[in-house]
């Protein structure tokens, strides 16, 4: 069977820096005026999203392909966990 190449979760280009995170978050709220949670909140939510299935190794939530970076400290947005959500 032939190689298809890294997966989605390995892939370079998936991996973000912190400073792009705190440049798509700044452009949310710049053009969507986005509010934001407060940390000890959105520190929580991080924690638990670590511990989740739902979390891929590339940062994403499997449910919402959000970076859960960016969506645990926007603080109108809730977990799309499956009928149980964490946070
Ligand atoms: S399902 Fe919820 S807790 Fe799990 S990774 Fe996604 S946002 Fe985080």
């Amino acid at each position: 069977m032939k190689r298809q190449g890294p997966c989605k979760d390995c892939s370079e280009t998936i991996h973000v820096t912190p400073e792009k995170i705190k440049a798509m978050l700044q452009m949310l709220i710049d053009s969507r005026h986005v509010e934001l949670a407060d940390e000890a909140t959105s520190t929580r939510r991080l924690a638990q999203c670590a511990s989740c299935t739902g979390y891929t190794l590339g940062g994403t939530c499997k449910y919402c392909g959000c970076f859960v970076q960016i969506r645990t400290k926007i603080k109108d947005k809730g977990c799309p966990y499956p009928l149980t959500p964490k946070w």
